[in-house]
């Protein structure tokens, strides 16, 4: 598919260049591009221990096997809440003890992955830094596992290139993430490019994960759009959580309540078993809780 403009040396993120689909391990119970799905949940951004906590327990009962939450928040308007910042990687850091749930989070300035890479397991790239390349190359020098999201308006040439940039530097453990992108339809935050699932699972041995809420925009069409995702390929999802998404600092919208996000899990795991694949984890004995 991508022809015409074939890169001088091989890709590492192409799929020729592997002969099975790659694994990212981050522990046991959560493997990207394995069987299992991995289903990453947490708030959008992270507003305070509480919270954060409370989300995380909640989310781990569900089923999810990894926690999000924003600390540095890359907003469109500068006036908006911009995260917490380095307190939140601490509140992070012990959700994580808490619960034994790997966390991501996001960063948004090569000068702070050094500091992040200290607090969590997982860095994240967001859309809008999906072509910062300084920051890519700097996550790419660091040995931790990366998910890189789809900018809002690139191709998935764009995508893959982006992803070579990270591997270019040594970090091979790279998950890709589809959370749609604008074209001219308005009904829904962005639009999410289920084709884009199969097409990056030819073009490449990369796990591909979705992201149903920042795609929909609205609780509402988190399930369908999860649902769906799950039925195209995905090797797992992430999905924004909220204890009172009315009082969200932002995308609350977008952001299931605990109630809705176990229902989801439910759903999810249904759609996952038909095609052979699990994704809830399992709920914790009693005396792990
Ligand atoms: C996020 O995950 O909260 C986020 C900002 O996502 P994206 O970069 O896909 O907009
Ligand atoms: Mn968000």
């Amino acid at each position: 598919m991508f022809t015409g403009s074939a890169p001088a040396t091989p890709m590492s993120a192409s799929a020729p260049s592997r002969p099975r689909s790659s694994r990212v391990y981050l522990n046991h119970h959560c493997v990207f591009g394995g069987r299992e799905l991995v289903v990453i949940a947490g708030p959008c951004a992270v507003e305070g221990e509480e919270m954060l906590l409370d989300t995380a327990r909640a989310v781990r009962q569900a089923g999810a096997r990894m926690l999000r939450g924003g600390a540095f928040k890359p907003r469109t308007s500068p006036y908006s809440f911009q995260g917490m910042g380095e307190p939140a990687l601490e509140f992070l850091a012990a959700a994580r003890r808490a619960t034994g749930l790997p966390v991501v989070t996001e960063v948004c300035d090569p000068r702070q992955v050094e500091r992040v890479v200290e607090y969590v397991e997982m860095l994240q790239i967001g859309a809008r830094n999906m072509q910062n390349f300084s920051l890519l190359a700097e996550v790419g020098r660091t040995c931790r596992q990366v998910l890189l999201k789809r900018g809002l308006a690139a191709t998935l040439r764009e995508f893959l290139l982006a992803a070579e940039h990270i591997m270019a530097q040594g970090n091979q453990a790279v998950v890709l993430c589809e959370r749609g992108i604008r074209t001219f339809e308005t009904a829904s935050r962005f639009t999410l490019d289920l084709a884009a699932v199969p097409v990056l699972k030819e073009e490449t041995h990369l796990p591909v994960i979705v992201d149903p809420s920042h795609a929909g925009g609205r609780a509402s069409l988190v399930l369908p759009l999860a649902r769906a995702a799950v039925a195209v390929g995905a090797d797992g999802l992430i999905v924004e959580v909220h204890p009172a998404p009315e009082q969200a600092k932002s995308d609350g919208a977008q952001a299931l309540t605990f109630e809705a996000f176990a229902d989801l899990m439910r759903q999810v795991d249904r759609c996952a078993a038909v095609l052979g694949r699990a994704a809830a984890l399992p709920p914790l004995a009693e005396a792990e809780t």
